[in-house]
């Protein structure tokens, strides 16, 4: 853990990341589980530029999944995966790539007892993450992914993906999307959000509800009782260090309660990204430096 000796940057990105190295992710992943929490733990990297990286990460997955596996933390605590990790961006079949690495990743997971999400990443990789999903979930069903409800495509990949044993993390969307394929305001945002929620209540799949906003986690709340699922039967997803307070109510009141866990080397230029492609993310995380 880093020292108030440190640079305040590192300080910072100790609030919102586990640590460098697996056995600092297992201790905070333990923590929260102890606290009544699950966790998606998420090996930091991605936009992967060789298929030697791509290997590395995968590697670096499977370390992860034996050391959850030792440590008796699945299913408690699953993983996300981010394609462009694994290479799928790569010339000539960075897909397929991803995909053979991907299945070993969900091999892994299988032989621990837990499961495998999908991050999505930018509109441009939407289809090619779909495409994965629908090939690894012929072997392993219980893979999940993440749709941004920013997109407009996002209300009719919702009704191909509420079906039986299909989960789905609804987010608002990450990256500045251009105009031509996202809503862009957060009240067409915010309303995209709710529109792909009620697709997903109400259909067979599991409901992931990935946001820190009040508004949509109690109108999520409304939407599942109306659609008559169970507290068991959907889950609140949250950022590490965001809303912990938040996060604590929400499990102490029986609701399923996942922390979204980054660990790795890569959180400089993660953090970079985030804020080079979004200002706003800058303000969202400031926003969890001040007290609730
Ligand atoms: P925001 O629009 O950021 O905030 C809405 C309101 O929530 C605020 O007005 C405020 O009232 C409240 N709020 C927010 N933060 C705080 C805070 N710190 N303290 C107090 N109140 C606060 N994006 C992707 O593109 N792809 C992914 O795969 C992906 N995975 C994700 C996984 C998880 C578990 C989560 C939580 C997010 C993920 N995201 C992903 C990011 C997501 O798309 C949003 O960018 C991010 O969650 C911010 O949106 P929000 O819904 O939390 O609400």
């Amino acid at each position: 853990m880093f020292t108030g000796d440190e640079p305040v940057t590192r300080r910072v990105v100790d609030r919102f990341v586990a640590g460098e190295h697996v056995p600092q992710a297992l201790a905070v992943a333990r923590r929260l589980v102890d606290e009544g929490l699950t966790v998606t733990i998420d090996h930091l990297g991605e936009d992967t530029s060789t298929r030697e990286r791509a290997d590395a990460v995968g590697a670096a997955y499977l370390t992860l999944l034996a050391a959850l596996d030792a440590a008796g933390l699945a299913p408690r605590a699953e993983v996300s995966l981010k394609l462009s990790a694994l290479g799928q961006a790569l010339p000539d079949g960075g897909e397929r790539y991803a995909l053979r690495l991907a299945r070993r990743i969900c091999a892994a997971a299988q032989q621990a007892g837990t499961t495998v999400t999908l991050d999505m990443e930018d509109h441009t990789t939407v289809d090619s993450t779909l495409s994965v999903l629908r090939d690894l979930r012929v072997d392993f069903p219980w893979v999940g992914v993440a749709l941004p409800a920013c997109l407009f495509r996002t209300a009719a990949d919702c009704v191909d993906l509420a079906t039986t044993g299909s989960r789905v993390r609804l987010v608002k969307g990450a990256y500045a999307e251009p105009a031509s394929v996202a809503y862009r305001s957060g009240a067409e945002v915010d309303a995209a959000f709710l529109r792909c929620l009620e697709v997903l209540m109400r259909g067979a799949g599991y409901p992931m509800v990935g946001s820190h906003d009040p508004a949509l986690i109690a109108h999520a709340d409304r939407l599942a009782r109306l659609a008559g699922r169970s507290r068991d039967d959907y889950e609140y997803q949250m950022l590490y260090g965001v809303r912990t307070r938040e996060q604590a109510r929400l499990a102490a009141a029986g609701h399923r309660m996942r922390v979204y866990l980054p660990y790795g080397d890569d959180w400089y230029g993660y953090f970079l990204r985030r804020l080079a492609e979004r200002p706003a993310n800058l303000l969202f995380f400031l926003r969890s430096l001040l007290p609730e």
